[in-house]
């Protein structure tokens, strides 16, 4: 079946007198799940968060980001960030004085931040993969640095600043032959295009929802394969993760919810899972195509343009375009687009400080077109490029 851009339009009523490029930053929701979201606040107004969640589905999300990430249901796990859900599990991840963790150039600060931290602080060693002249993760150069010292291989599948989109199937089988765990950021693939744990061998995933998913601010998801669980020792325990059993005894659950907190916005939570079904009638594929195509014509018509230099790396690209334009800058021209109703966002160098000190580049304008953004938009947005 074809894409329908009128009926994706049509659900997303303020994608009609605005050009939205900020999908990789925080998309906008469809009306589905607006609707859903407003309709729970409402109903925990009427009668109280308990009785509301009752009433709710709270547990179709397990088979449903299965289905959407290829895994188990009892793999899966919801949050209120992708940080928190990556870092629940990297917290459990028994790391000790000589131990290795592999990083690549795209790394993101959220992650580089908590492992530079804590590598320290056991130390261990947070250690740099390099990349090919193309911008992947060179796997051959990630072989020659692995050994059993290496417990975890942090991969960024999509990076914040750019259209790349990483190899995961071989660096997981590497990082699978010395037994170390391969962790995942799929924050800015998840609903842009394909992911899955079963065909990548990823052990554990990290997702948000207010990005490519278009779900509320306030999700994200992990998973983590059953395999890998038995290897991670959960420290962040809370009623729901764990059972208070006996006077003296504490019982972890057995699947992936050890990694989650019993408290949580129940309304962002059944806005997450509309997201997740909107995207699955749609077609995950259906939609990686359309991204693809309209990021494509962005960076064909800015490289038109004198002045700006298109700054994605990678041999596939995805919905992420990121250039610079010569004597203005990135924060100047995001401005300038905002006032013409053109809305992207800066890449800094702060989020990605591998790849950007690497690059020389401190800044750089980000504009990532869903697949409601119209041709048109996206010509409009080239001519107002060019204009500021
Ligand atoms: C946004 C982002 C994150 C963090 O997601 P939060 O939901 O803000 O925690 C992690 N990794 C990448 C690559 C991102 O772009």
């Amino acid at each position: 079946m074809g894409f329908d851009l009128a009926s994706a339009r049509a659900d997303t009523p303020a994608c009609l007198d605005q050009i939205f490029l900020d999908s990789a930053g925080s998309s906008l929701p469809p009306q589905p799940v607006l609707d859903t979201v407003i309709a729970h606040l409402r109903r925990e107004a009427e009668i109280g968060g308990y009785r509301a969640a009752n009433e709710a589905d709270v547990d179709q999300g397990y088979p449903l980001f299965a289905e959407l990430l290829g895994c188990e249901p009892d793999e899966v796990a919801f949050s209120d960030s992708a940080a928190r859900a990556w870092l629940s599990a990297y917290d459990a991840v028994p790391l000790g004085p000589g131990d290795r963790v592999l990083v690549t150039e795209v790394e993101y600060a959220g992650q580089a931040a908590p492992m530079l931290h804590t590598a320290a602080r056991v130390g261990a060693s947070v250690e740099l993969v390099p990349s090919t002249p193309s911008g992947e993760v060179d796997v051959e150069a990630l072989r020659g640095m692995l050994d059993e010292r290496v417990k975890l291989v942090s991969l960024v599948h999509v990076p914040t600043n750019g259209g790349l989109v990483n190899p995961v199937r071989e660096v997981a089988d590497a990082a699978h032959e010395v037994g170390a765990l391969l962790f995942l950021d799929a924050c800015q693939s998840t609903g842009q295009v394909p992911v899955s744990a079963r065909e990548t061998g990823a052990d554990v995933i990290s997702g948000t929802g207010r990005k490519w998913l278009r779900g509320p601010r306030g999700t994200g998801f992990l998973v983590v394969r059953a395999a890998a669980r038995a290897k991670l020792e959960p420290r962040l325990i809370d009623l729901h993760s764990a059972e208070w059993s006996d006077l003296d005894q504490v019982k972890l659950r057995d699947d992936a919810r050890v990694f989650e907190l019993w408290e949580c916005s129940v309304a962002a939570r059944l806005g997450l899972f509309a997201a997740a079904r909107y995207l699955l009638d749609i077609g995950v594929e259906t939609v990686a195509a359309e991204v693809a195509a309209r990021a494509e014509r962005l960076r064909a018509g800015l490289a038109e343009i004198p002045g700006v230099t298109v700054r994605d790396l990678g041999g596939t690209r995805c919905g992420i375009v990121t250039f610079t334009k010569e004597g203005v800058s990135a924060h100047q021209l995001r401005d300038t687009l905002r006032a013409e109703g053109v809305t992207v966002t800066v890449s800094d160098r702060s989020s990605t400080r591998y790849d950007m000190t690497r690059r020389g580049l401190h800044e750089m304008v980000r504009a990532s077109p869903h697949y409601f953004v119209s041709d048109e938009q996206i010509d409009g947005a080239v001519a107002r490029v060019a204009a500021g």
